[in-house]
């Protein structure tokens, strides 16, 4: 790194890569999509973490690449079973932009996960996050990566305050920008936010066990708490989303289309569940057959 980094001076800058990269050499965990980090492993394997945790991934994932190892696989079946086979993951219209990334990859580039940043973008489903995760961690390439581990990590090291901003700000991108390395930006991306994961989490960091405890801001200056808008819970209970859930559940344990009395029966608030089935159909995750059926998009 240059001399004249403007986020942190050349020699804390110089201890922040070697110290998070070093402890991931003994820290990192043993992840699928890190033994194969072909591109359509990261994808997929990106895909699903998307708010959703390592532990209800690692199932759900074992299954899939097993079931569809190449985007041609998965591409030439039915959406519905990608919908199915996403079970009980949640927000399943990762499902559909998967397997509509999978039939564009087919259809533009042979069946092969593209290596251009611009063609990655390009594909459904795939925003600057995942391009540049696939991009770093299946061609080793230098991408800034800013998922929530890594965004949290920086700006408790670096801006000394406890999280980030809702949404990603370029102040904050500029910041990771500086701090990406020029050799080993992968490695760099991968410890980060690894470090985050396990570490520095978001409730109860580990700072006993942190390797830049001495470069951290945020508990150099005491701790000081969150001033900013108070962050999302992640409410559930007799929510839209759970019976959506509750409706899918029904659809991907059938293997025929099922009549509406067995949807009515799993949600008691008739306005409640039709609205959810409505939107679950406008959302291409469910199919009307006939007039009383609903089954998952073409199975
Ligand atoms: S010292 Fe604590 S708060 Fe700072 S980066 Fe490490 S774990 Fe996070």
């Amino acid at each position: 790194m240059t001399s004249s980094n403007p986020v942190l001076p050349p020699d804390r800058l110089a201890r922040f890569h070697h110290d998070v990269i070093e402890w991931f050499g003994g820290a990192a965990r043993d992840l699928p999509w890190r033994r194969d980090a072909s591109a359509w492993a990261v994808m997929v394997s990106e895909f699903m973490l998307q708010q959703t945790p390592v532990s209800r991934v690692l199932p759900v994932y074992e299954t899939w690449i097993e079931r569809w190892p190449t985007p041609t696989d998965l591409a030439a079946e039915p959406v519905g079973e990608a919908v199915r086979a996403w079970g009980r993951l949640g927000y399943p219209r990762r499902a559909l932009r998967l397997h509509a990334a999978a039939t564009a990859i087919v259809e533009r580039h042979g069946g092969e996960v593209p290596t251009s940043f611009e063609d990655l973008l390009a594909l459904p489903g795939v925003g600057d996050y995942t391009a540049a995760a696939i991009t770093s961690f299946a061609h080793g390439g230098r991408a800034v990566v800013m998922d929530t581990n890594v965004r949290r990590v920086f700006a408790r090291v670096v801006s000394g305050v406890e999280f980030p901003a809702t949404a990603v700000t370029a102040a904050e991108r500029r910041i990771a920008t500086g701090l990406l390395p020029d050799e080993d930006a992968h490695v760099w991306a991968a410890a980060t936010m690894e470090l985050g994961a396990l570490v520095c989490t978001a409730r109860s960091p580990r700072c006993a066990a942190c390797p830049v405890t001495d470069l951290c801001r945020w508990r150099a200056a005491g701790y000081p708490e969150h001033d900013g808008p108070a962050r999302r819970g992640q409410a559930w209970e007799g929510t839209d989303r759970q019976c959506r859930g509750r409706l899918m559940a029904v659809l991907r344990d059938a293997s025929a289309p099922v009549l509406k009395a067995r949807l009515d029966a799993v949600w008691p608030d008739d306005a409640q569940r039709e609205r959810a089935l409505d939107g679950l159909v406008a959302d291409g995750l469910v199919e009307p057959v006939g007039t009383d059926a609903f089954a998952l998009p073409g199975t």
